[in-house]
């Protein structure tokens, strides 16, 4: 339905296309720097939870240190040592008896802080005395504590994580050298819940889980103790402690957010990966709206074989505004696109309208004998006919983009007229119509006369620029000018014929009326001129009309008006002319006249009336007076003037 309203559907498909690529560009962009942002923000909380560890460990390590400064290097446990270093299982006995008893007190002190075995082995790496088994000795360690087997070699105490037979936890195994004689090593271990105690001190927020692997756990536990391990939800490789909480160190229960992550995670591919590299990483989970992560932390046995990892869950606030802003990010952006893509189609369509609109009009206006062009509304040409570049001379290049008032837009043969006063312009201020002459020039500098008409394009009842049509009227100007120039002139001397002077005359007679300015005529007719014809022929009569009109012309100004009245007889209206100097101007013709040598025909007179306007005078009075004045001239013998004012 939508499709069917587009009217440009290539151009729809290619923007949609564009929009759709660089949408996607865009989205895969936001989620690089999504997954970027979040991997800084896991790597920080494993970071953390890395220092967390070691700030905790080390704590408990400086403690045991100094309960086995405190407690156990001193004299008389040393000289107990001393004594059961004998190859006497009596003698062995009855010094692990003193020994129990001089520090059972000590072990119940220690096992308030945390401690739970404190577990003493001879040089040889035999179990010598456990506090918390004491029945239970003699047996070899060096298959299941291969920490006790270092410090015995190195002499170096040992400090760190350890699965054992009986315990999972914090081995802190120091070699016992009293004066220089090696007696053995002690051992004082911690839970793992003593170490979590330590975190959760640091950050309650969190959960820990420790998971251990079945396959370096089980070879070594005591049969009795293995009831204490079950499979994590992971597989049958990783073991939880305790799952029940029998034992009095158990961990208390996950949180029911934690214990929902951790469901979640069993699932979890990523995870998985990571749980089987065995390196510290992280993942974030998204669960019932909320953030989690859950960091992986190794850890190793005191001889460096990987056993457990410790799982630390916690709300991830961070990452939730991380992929809040991710989600207004990509929406904002999807908004955008899909405004910047609208707005690309509509203005390419609108285009592609514009371009074929011109192709029609260029179609329309190719044959046409006018000119034609379209102007924008800053008045710049956008399309231009064949046939006005044939007018003007210019290329539809050279026109097109220019200003047609500036190029060859001309007023009074100037172009002094700014833009806004420009008729053709105003079309596109006014909305109007206009048609009229105006002068363009050409490319050759030619003035050329136009017939133009303009009117207003219109879109959507906003006015986007004007069409004008023109035609060039030069021709027919010049034409009508010779006509108009003949309809008044005498073909034969060139001067104006009586219909014209009779009209100026009319006009003259208003305009004196009106500025009382004076004005005369004058009315001559050449002396027997029948005889010249008669005489020399009628072509020498017209000789002697024109010589007698070029005698006149040279005393006349060009506001004078000269006519040939009739057949020999002339008229000459004088403007801003009294009586006495047009009664002087025709006796200066008058001797002119007598002067002047027709050749082969001889001298010419001619009789003159003169009169001037009266307030009251119409044409024919006037004319009539001058008639009645040349013939009293005549009458008094010719060769004469004879003037009066009424
Ligand atoms: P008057 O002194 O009384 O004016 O005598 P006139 O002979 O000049 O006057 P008339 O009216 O008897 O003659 C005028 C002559 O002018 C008659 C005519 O043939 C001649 N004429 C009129 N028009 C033309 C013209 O165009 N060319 C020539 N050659 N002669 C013309
Ligand atoms: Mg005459
Ligand atoms: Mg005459």
């Amino acid at each position: 339905m939508f499709l069917t309203r587009i009217r440009h559907k290539r151009t729809f498909s290619a923007v949609w296309l564009l929009s759709l690529v660089f949408w996607l560009c865009g989205v895969a962009y936001l989620r690089h720097e999504r997954s970027t942002q979040e991997r800084l923000q896991l790597a920080g909380q494993i970071h953390a939870q890395e220092v967390a560890w070691q700030a905790v460990t080390t704590a408990h390590r400086t403690a045991m240190q100094a309960y086995f400064d405190s407690y156990i290097m001193q004299p008389d446990v040393a000289a107990i040592l001393q004594a059961a270093q004998v190859d006497n299982r009596e003698r062995q006995n009855i010094e692990r008896v003193r020994l129990y008893r001089r520090l059972a007190p000590v072990y119940e002190q220690l096992r308030q802080r945390d401690v739970r075995q404190l577990h003493f082995h001879t040089p040889g790496n035999r179990s010598f005395l456990r506090f918390h088994s004491p029945h239970n000795s003699g047996d070899s360690l060096v298959a299941s504590r291969p920490s006790v087997v270092e410090v015995n070699r190195t002499r170096k105490p040992v400090f760190g994580f350890e699965t054992g037979r009986v315990i999972i936890g914090f081995r802190n195994v120091l070699p016992i050298i009293w004066q220089g004689q090696h007696l053995g090593s002690v051992e004082l271990s911690q839970p793992f819940e003593a170490v979590r105690k330590g975190l959760h001190d640091l950050d309650p927020a969190k959960d820990y889980l420790l998971l251990l692997k079945a396959s370096i756990l089980l070879p070594k536990l005591f049969d009795e103790h293995k009831k204490h391990y079950a499979p994590s939800l992971f597989s049958q490789e990783w073991l939880v402690e305790d799952p029940r909480r029998e034992l009095p160190d158990s961990s208390p229960p996950l949180s029911p957010a934690s214990q929902k992550v951790y469901q979640r995670i069993k699932d979890d591919k990523t995870f998985s990966r990571l749980l089987a590299a065995g390196n510290p990483g992280a993942v974030a989970i998204s669960l019932d709206g909320r953030m989690y992560q859950v960091s992986l932390i190794p850890l190793h046995d005191t001889d460096g074989v990987s056993s457990a990892v410790m799982l630390t869950f916690s709300q991830a606030p961070e990452l939730e505004g991380l992929y809040s802003s991710y989600r207004a990010n990509l929406l904002l952006f999807s908004m955008m696109v899909l405004f910047g893509g609208t707005a690309l189609y509509l203005f390419l369509s609108s285009m592609q309208t514009v371009l074929e609109q011109e192709q029609r009009l260029a179609l329309i206006t190719s044959n046409i004998a006018d000119g034609v062009y379209v102007m924008d509304k800053e008045g710049r040409i956008t399309f231009s006919n064949h046939r006005a570049t044939e007018i003007l001379g210019f290329t539809q290049q050279e026109l097109s983009g220019t200003i047609a008032h500036d190029l060859f837009h001309r007023h009074d043969g100037a172009n002094h007229t700014l833009l806004e006063e420009c008729p053709i312009y105003q079309v596109i201020q006014t909305r109007g119509r206009y048609e009229g002459e105006e002068q363009f020039i050409n490319k050759a500098g030619s003035l050329l006369t136009v017939q133009v008409a303009s009117q207003p394009m219109l879109k959507g009842g906003r006015v986007v620029g004007s069409v004008t049509v023109f035609r060039d009227i030069t021709e027919q100007k010049l034409l009508e000018e010779q006509l108009r120039l003949m309809s008044v002139t005498d073909p034969l001397t060139g001067v104006y014929n009586r219909r014209f002077l009779q009209e100026t005359l009319l006009k003259e007679l208003y305009r004196a009326e009106r500025h009382g300015d004076p004005f005369s005529l004058i009315m001559l007719d050449l002396d027997h001129f029948k005889r010249i014809n008669d005489s020399y022929g009628h072509e020498a009569g017209d000789r002697v009309l024109r010589h007698v009109v070029t005698l006149i012309q040279k005393r006349i100004r060009s506001s004078d008006c000269l006519a040939r009245w009739g057949g020999e007889e002339f008229m000459l209206l004088l403007p801003h002319t009294p009586l006495a100097a047009a009664n002087a101007l025709a006796e200066t013709l008058l001797l002119d006249l007598r002067e002047a040598e027709v050749s082969g025909i001889g001298r010419v007179s001619a009789s003159f009336g003169v009169t001037t306007g009266q307030p009251g005078d119409t044409v024919e009075r006037l004319e009539q007076r001058a008639d009645a004045l040349m013939y009293a001239a005549k009458q008094a013998g010719r060769n004469c003037v004879r003037s009066g004012a009424a």
